[in-house]
């Protein structure tokens, strides 16, 4: 594919579209203004918070206008890039494209700079419908602990666009970049390369927004579109949708005749990869691989049991980022010395606090119907389940098995209780309650010695809260008030 820019001087009075003005959106106006570009920023949002949220940038904007995606948003722009948040649907951005305005997302715009910039830097892009945070961390604590110059980015709350800034500036200088990618952001890439790409699980969620889980699948197969024979491409064996996103690997080899190489991880097979024996997590070589990465992998066993994060969906983020660490040369010794460590981030299956023999843990991040099952999967049972917020369109009734072997009661809140009682009520015994408050005093009220108190809510925030974190530190708070 062509690429969008060649040379940093053309960028120079070229007029650029922002579409939504969210963190990713603010670091690309500082990018693009810095190379002289003239920036024209679209938002919903009225002119007055948008300078509001431009702060000392607003005067390095060529134009602004808010209240809405109207059509002369887009009348002199040369190229439009579009928010994760903002659907490339959107009427006005689809006339654009059928104008033949080049129409991108932030990750596509950053990554042709950073190529101008940095060619050689190794990007490692980590993408899936749950896990992402936790593995793009992992894998960035296994880089960062074997002594290589990485950064962390993406979806995570650094923007790629704020990392290429930086290297612009000479503020950082790094040979490689860790991103964490939703599917929302791989939809708006063209040329976009990974060097080693990992789809972690891909499950319903967003349904919302996508059509069907066709579309959800290819736009995930997108992370890897553009790789070539050098690159690495890990999938996840026990996931049949991940497993069918190789049909789309045909279409690299129609265009290179060379397929990137291919690793697998599983609980419960022996795959090329990284696979589960004995409770502890060992590696298949391919013949293929470099002979330095061999050697690390090979007779590697991390123990489950020297793992400091728990549950069944942290051995599946352990085994990937290790499979993308030895990718670009980590050695097996870094990786053993991390996973000891890492404590896991805040909002996942996060130990808030023990009382009277009961453990209340924060997984507000748990925020569709996949993650719960898997955070209920890690516990022998006992759960007092305080689920609900806005619905996402989730399939609740797939939790039936896993809440009537696993929970003890479930704790309604938010929007989705009805549909959630709808699905569960007749496995388990629930009530609802109005806020997070009373949602906690009930669950102590049931609680036993020997129980758990989980929030895994299994939808977004939304409705009651700024985001997870928000609804996360609520939790927290009350736990710790009690
Ligand atoms: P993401 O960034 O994709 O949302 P996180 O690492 O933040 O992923 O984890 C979000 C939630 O998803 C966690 O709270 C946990 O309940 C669940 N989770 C984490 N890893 C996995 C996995 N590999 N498979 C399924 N669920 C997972």
């Amino acid at each position: 594919m062509q690429r969008l820019v060649h040379s940093l001087s053309e960028l120079k009075d070229k007029k650029i579209a922002i579409v939504g003005l969210g963190k990713s959106g603010i670091s690309l106006v500082k990018l693009l203004s810095t190379l002289g570009v003239k920036v024209i920023v679209n938002d919903k949002k009225n002119e007055n918070e948008i300078y509001k949220d431009l702060g000392h940038l607003s005067d390095r904007v060529y134009k602004v206008f808010g209240g809405g995606h109207p059509p002369e948003a887009f009348n002199e722009a040369q190229l439009v890039v579009v928010s994760p948040g903002v659907p490339i649907s959107t009427p006005s951005i689809v006339s654009a494209v059928y104008n033949g305005i080049p129409v991108i997302g932030e990750i596509e715009l950053s990554w042709e700079i950073l190529n101008i910039l940095k060619p050689d830097i190794k990007i490692i892009g980590i993408t899936g419908s749950n896990g992402k945070s936790t593995t793009s961390t992992l894998t960035y604590e296994f880089l960062k602990k074997d002594g290589k110059k990485v950064v962390l980015a993406g979806n995570i709350g650094f923007p790629m666009a704020e990392v290429v800034y930086e290297i612009y500036n000479k503020e950082i200088d790094i040979d490689y970049l860790v991103l964490e990618l939703s599917s929302f952001q791989l939809e708006g890439i063209k040329n976009f390369k990974v060097h080693s790409a990992a789809i972690l699980n891909i499950t319903p969620d967003h349904m919302d927004r996508y059509s069907g889980m066709k579309e959800y699948i290819e736009a995930k197969a997108k992370i890897f579109q553009n790789q070539g024979g050098d690159d690495f491409l890990i999938l996840n064996m026990d996931d049949k949708n991940t497993v069918s996103s190789i049909e789309y690997l045909r279409n690299i080899y129609l265009k290179k005749g060379k397929l990137p190489h291919i690793l697998y991880f599983s609980r419960f097979q022996k795959v090329y990869g990284a696979f589960l024996e004995k409770d502890a997590i060992r590696f298949h070589l391919r013949e293929e691989l470099s002979e330095d990465i061999k050697k690390e992998m090979e007779n590697t066993v991390l123990p489950v049991n020297s793992f400091k994060i728990k549950g069944v969906h942290n051995i599946e983020n352990i085994m990937a980022a290790s499979l993308l660490a030895f990718s670009v040369g980590c050695t097996a010794d870094s990786i053993k010395e991390v996973v000891r460590e890492f404590p896991g981030l805040p909002h996942r299956m996060e130990l808030v606090r023990e009382i009277d023999g009961v453990s209340y843990i924060n997984d507000s991040k748990g925020t569709n119907v996949d993650a719960v099952a898997k955070s209920l999967e890690s516990f022998s049972g006992n759960v007092i389940l305080i689920a609900g917020g806005r619905d996402k369109d989730g399939d609740f009734t797939t939790l039936k098995e896993v809440v009537q072997k696993k929970v003890k009661a479930m704790i309604l809140i938010g929007e989705a209780s009805q549909k959630i009682a709808k699905a569960l009520g007749e496995v388990v015994n629930h009530y609802f309650e109005k806020d997070m408050k009373s949602a906690v005093i009930k669950a102590k009220e049931l609680a036993q010695r020997g129980d758990i108190v989980l929030l895994s809510p299994g939808c977004a925030s939304f409705d009651m809260f700024r985001n997870f974190e928000h609804r996360g530190e609520v939790f927290k708070e009350i736990v710790n008030s009690l």
